[in-house]
C-alpha cells in the first residue's frame, strides 16, 4: 500500500502504482512513475498477465518548444532526450500518468527533472491526489518528494527528507541524488542553470560522460562567443540595452573573443570541489576576501573553438581559434589553479593571455 505523506500526496513502489493502474483507486487520480523507462509497457515486462490501457496525452523533449524552461541548450541533458511523457492511463483510462526516465544511480541527473516533476505533483494536488513511485519506493520517489516538500514549505535538504521518514521510515535516496538535492537548495529550490552550482554540476556530468567513453561532440560544447552567430547575439534582444553587456574575454594577441562572463565556471579560491559551500562561504565571511589566494587562471566550460577537446584527448593545449596563441590547458583529470583548488575536469585559460573587455 502507498504511504500517505501530504494531504493528496502518496509514495508508493512499482506494485502499489500497478494496483492502482490496474484496477482503479477510490482516492488516486494522478500516477508520477519515476523508473528506467517511461513506457507503460514497463509494468507488463515488470509482471505478465498485467495489461494497462494507455493513451499518449504528449511527449515533451529537452530541446523542444514545449519546454517551457527555454533554455534547454543549457540543461546537463542532451536535446533530443524525452523530458518526460504525458498518458491517460489504467482502468477506463480515468488516471493521468506523467513518466520520467531516470535510473537509480548516483551519477544520473536528477536535477533537471525537478521542475516539471514538482509542477505536476503541484497540479495534481489540486485535481485531486497524486502517487509519486519508483521500483523499490526508496531512491528515486523519495528524492523527488523530497525536493518537493523543500520547495512548497521551504525546508533544507535534511529537514524535507526528515519529515518524509516520518511517513515513510525506509526512504533512502541515493547519494548522489542527495548531492543534487542539497545544491537544488542552494540554488534557491529552483534548477537555475545560470547558477555557478549549476555550471559545476554540468562540467561534471560532462566530466562522467567522457569518462565513460562517450565521445565529446560540438553538441557537447558551449556556444563559441567570438563567432557572430552566437548566442549572445540571440539573447540581446535589444542592443541599446546597457544591462545586456557582459564581460568579455579575449585573446590577448589577437583579440578574439574567447569565453564571456557566463561561460566562467567559478571555484572557491583555495577549496576542493565543495561547491555546496561555495553560497555559505561567500555569505559568512563577506569582509574576509582579502586573504584569499590569488588565481592566475580562468576556468571556463570547454566551448566550440576548443577543437583539441573534441578529438577526444584526455589533455591539451588550447590554442586561441584565429591566431593560434596558446592560452591555456585543458585535462579531463583535472588542473590544479595557484590558488591550491583542483579543478576536474579542468578548461583553463590563463589570465596572462587574455583581456578583460565588455560587449
Ligand atoms: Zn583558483
Ligand atoms: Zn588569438
Amino acid at each position: 500500500m502507498p504511504y500517505r505523506v501530504r494531504e493528496n500526496l502518496f509514495i508508493g513502489n512499482i506494485s502499489d502504482a500497478a494496483e492502482i493502474l490496474q484496477n482503479g483507486s477510490a482516492e488516486i487520480t494522478h500516477v508520477l512513475s519515476v523508473l528506467s523507462s517511461p513506457s507503460i509497457s514497463f509494468f507488463t515486462e515488470w509482471r505478465s498477465g498485467l495489461t494497462i490501457p494507455a493513451k499518449e496525452i504528449k511527449k515533451v523533449y529537452v530541446g523542444g518548444s514545449e519546454n517551457d524552461l527555454g533554455d534547454g541548450s543549457k540543461s546537463s541533458l542532451s536535446p533530443d532526450k524525452l523530458l518526460y511523457s504525458l498518458e491517460y492511463a489504467g482502468k477506463d483510462l480515468k488516471l493521468v500518468r506523467m513518466a520520467v526516465s531516470i535510473r537509480d544511480m548516483e551519477s544520473e541527473d536528477l536535477l533537471d527533472y525537478l521542475d516539471v516533476c514538482l509542477d505536476f505533483i503541484d497540479r495534481s494536488r489540486k485535481a485531486g491526489s497524486v502517487l509519486v513511485h519508483c521500483f523499490a519506493g526508496v531512491s528515486r520517489s523519495a528524492a523527488i518528494i523530497t525536493a518537493y516538500l523543500m520547495r512548497t514549505e521551504q525546508l533544507s535538504q535534511e529537514d524535507a527528507l526528515e519529515s518524509l521518514k516520518e511517513s515513510c521510515e525506509f526512504v533512502c535516496p541515493n547519494d548522489g541524488f542527495v548531492d543534487q538535492l542539497k545544491m537544488f537548495e542552494e540554488m534557491g529550490f529552483k534548477v537555475n542553470h545560470a547558477s555557478p552550482i549549476y555550471k559545476r554540476f554540468r562540467l561534471k556530468v560532462l566530466g562522467d560522460s567522457y569518462n565513460r567513453g562517450e565521445k565529446i561532440d560540438s553538441s557537447k560544447l558551449g556556444a563559441d562567443p567570438g563567432m557572430p552567430t552566437g548566442v549572445s547575439s540571440e539573447i540581446s534582444p535589444s542592443p541599446n540595452d546597457e544591462n545586456r553587456r557582459t564581460t568579455a574575454y579575449r585573446c590577448k594577441k589577437c583579440r578574439r573573443v574567447v569565453a564571456l562572463q557566463e561561460n566562467v565556471v567559478d571555484h572557491i579560491p583555495g577549496e576542493g570541489e565543495t561547491s555546496f559551500a561555495w553560497n555559505k562561504r561567500r555569505s559568512g565571511n563577506p569582509f574576509n576576501k582579502s586573504d584569499e589566494p590569488e588565481c592566475s587562471s580562468l576556468f571556463v566550460e570547454p566551448l566550440r573553438w576548443m577543437s583539441a577537446v573534441e578529438e577526444g584527448a584526455l589533455e591539451g593545449k588550447l590554442l586561441c581559434a584565429h591566431c593560434e596563441a596558446r592560452l591555456g590547458y585543458f585535462n579531463w583529470s583535472g588542473i590544479q589553479c595557484s590558488c591550491g583548488s583542483w579543478i576536474t575536469p579542468a578548461f583553463q585559460l590563463h589570465k596572462s593571455r587574455v583581456d578583460i573587455s565588455s560587449v
